[in-house]
């Protein structure tokens, strides 16, 4: 049995340094690939995804997974080797349902959608992005028939990167969730004037930034022997290995809090791949499990932590130390500017309040989208409309609007939702971390972030996929996600700056 298990890990093993290939191929592609290089660059990652996918999807794998089914049944749930297994099963599963030429076909339309979103985003023009969109739309529609669903077609496309999510429970929980939500905005927006947020604004080196950006980075942790940060039109996070997790940010030039707590945020999610138990290096088990999982971790970074009193009692120094102008404002001032709660266009500069907004509106808008509900065409005008219903605004231009997100570029049509259950999900896992580390705001008043670090990595990050949301869930907290606790705590944090 020893012998086929060695096999089917060595046969796995060699798919993954496959997949990883491309992972390099977008990194490049996404930092410093010339415009003109983007058409071979797509034939490229076709090419290798395509390969990919028709080795994993071999009957060999199929005889293999059949053969271990006893050696899993001999071994306790969570050991390494069960988990691939299991994992490898259900990956497996869902792999033979796709025609391997779907899936560059995919491949290709998204890595060519990416350059023409590139290209409309700078033109503020959908237009130009829409015949690759419409491409993107059918080709995951295409996809998402290869599956059962009870529902609705979303089903598919949420478990792409949540699995196990549907359609039902996410409409419900948002649903529960957008009306108090909305109170909160309300009643904030009465008292708006007890902020002030234009020390933020300004002109700042972007430099400076950088520096500052990798202060933030090495002070929660992230570490450069094993990362790098380079800039891109949308900050992500990606990994080759659990010894090489990059991240990706961006400036601007008038506004200090925009690239640094994106770099946190990314920062966040590359603690996370770099948490990942070592064992499952180079097996499917090596990346972060699931999307909600991925931006609990970089949501917690950004928000709970990131914009929390005790952490700017330790780092603010530092921001003043490179931007002396900051000598003039007080440590509270700061404090309450980064947590302005003001409606705005741009999802990922959005304050933790009206950040659930945006997310809802694209959750709906995805909805509609991929149940012909609506055209593609017709995208924009429904975003500003929606913006304007819950923000109370309407975007100047198509860059500021449908534009804005790089996500529907790279045909990933169902993510949008887990960055609000990851948000809810983060404040669950402080809450727990806290609970185990009476210490924990002291320390982070000293800048040890590491004891937070460490619990998140004993709980959360080492596990990599053995576990689904709802059994780590289970095993770290004993409660499944909820909304509650995000509300009480948006109430408190929010509340007492507001005086509500
Ligand atoms: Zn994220």
């Amino acid at each position: 049995m020893q012998d086929t298990f060695g096999q089917f890990k060595a046969y796995l093993a060699r798919v993954r340094d496959l997949q990883m290939a491309s992972a390099v191929l977008v990194w490049d592609r996404e930092t410093y690939l010339p415009p003109a290089g983007a058409a071979a660059r797509a034939r490229q990652l076709g090419s290798l995804s395509e390969m990919a996918h028709e080795r994993f999807v071999d009957d060999q794998v199929g005889a293999w997974l059949a053969a271990l089914q006893p050696y899993e049944d001999s071994l306790p749930f969570d050991s390494d080797d069960a988990s691939l297994i299991r994992v490898a099963r259900r990956d497996y599963d869902k792999a033979r349902r796709v025609p391997s030429q779907l899936v560059g076909d995919l491949a290709r339309a998204a890595s060519l959608g990416q350059q023409t979103w590139v290209d409309a985003r700078q033109a503020a023009d959908f237009s130009r992005f829409q015949p690759s969109l419409e491409t993107l739309v059918d080709l995951r529609l295409a996809w998402a028939e290869c599956f059962d669903y009870e529902d609705s077609i979303y089903d598919p496309l949420l478990d792409a990167f949540e699995p196990g999510l549907t359609t039902a429970p996410v409409r419900r929980i948002f649903d529960a969730f957008r009306p108090p939500l909305v109170d909160l905005v309300a009643a904030i927006r009465e008292r708006h004037d007890r902020v002030d947020a234009s020390c933020l604004t300004g002109d700042f080196d972007e430099d400076a930034q950088w520096d500052l950006g990798l202060q933030a980075l090495k002070l929660i942790g992230y570490d450069f022997n094993r990362g790098r940060q380079d800039r891109a039109a949308h900050p992500f996070t990606i990994h080759f290995s659990s010894d090489d997790v990059r991240i990706t940010t961006r400036f601007d030039p008038h506004n200090i809090a925009s690239a640094l707590f994106s770099s946190i945020h990314e920062g966040g999610h590359a603690l996370y791949e770099l948490g990942v138990s070592p064992a499952l290096d180079d097996t499917l088990l090596g990346d972060g499990a699931s999307m909600v999982l991925h931006e609990s971790q970089s949501r917690l970074f950004e928000n709970v932590v990131g914009r929390s009193r005790p952490f700017w009692r330790h780092f603010y120094p530092a921001l003043q130390a490179r931007f002396p102008r900051f000598n003039g404002v007080d440590l509270e001032t700061f404090y309450r500017a980064v947590n302005q709660v003001k409606p705005s266009f741009i999802r990922v500069e959005a304050d933790e309040v009206t950040y659930g907004l945006h997310i809802i509106l694209r959750f709906e808008l995805e909805e509609a989208l991929v149940t012909r509900q609506l055209a593609v065409a017709d995208l924009p005008a429904a975003w500003n409309e929606k913006m304007q219903a819950y923000l109370g605004l309407t975007p100047p231009d198509d860059a500021l609007g449908v534009l804005q997100d790089i996500h529907w570029s790279g045909g990933m049509i169902g993510y949008f939702p887990d960055y609000l259950l990851g948000s809810m999900l983060s404040v669950q896992l402080y809450a727990r971390a806290r609970a185990d580390l009476p210490d924990l705001e002291a320390q982070l008043e000293r800048g040890q972030l590491a004891p937070l670090r460490q619990w998140m990595a004993d709980h959360v990050h080492q596990h990599g996929r053995k576990f689904t949301l709802d059994e780590l869930a289970d095993r770290v907290l004993g409660t499944p996600l909820s909304p509650d606790p995000y509300l009480a705590y948006l109430r408190e944090r929010y509340g007492e700056i507001y005086g509500l």
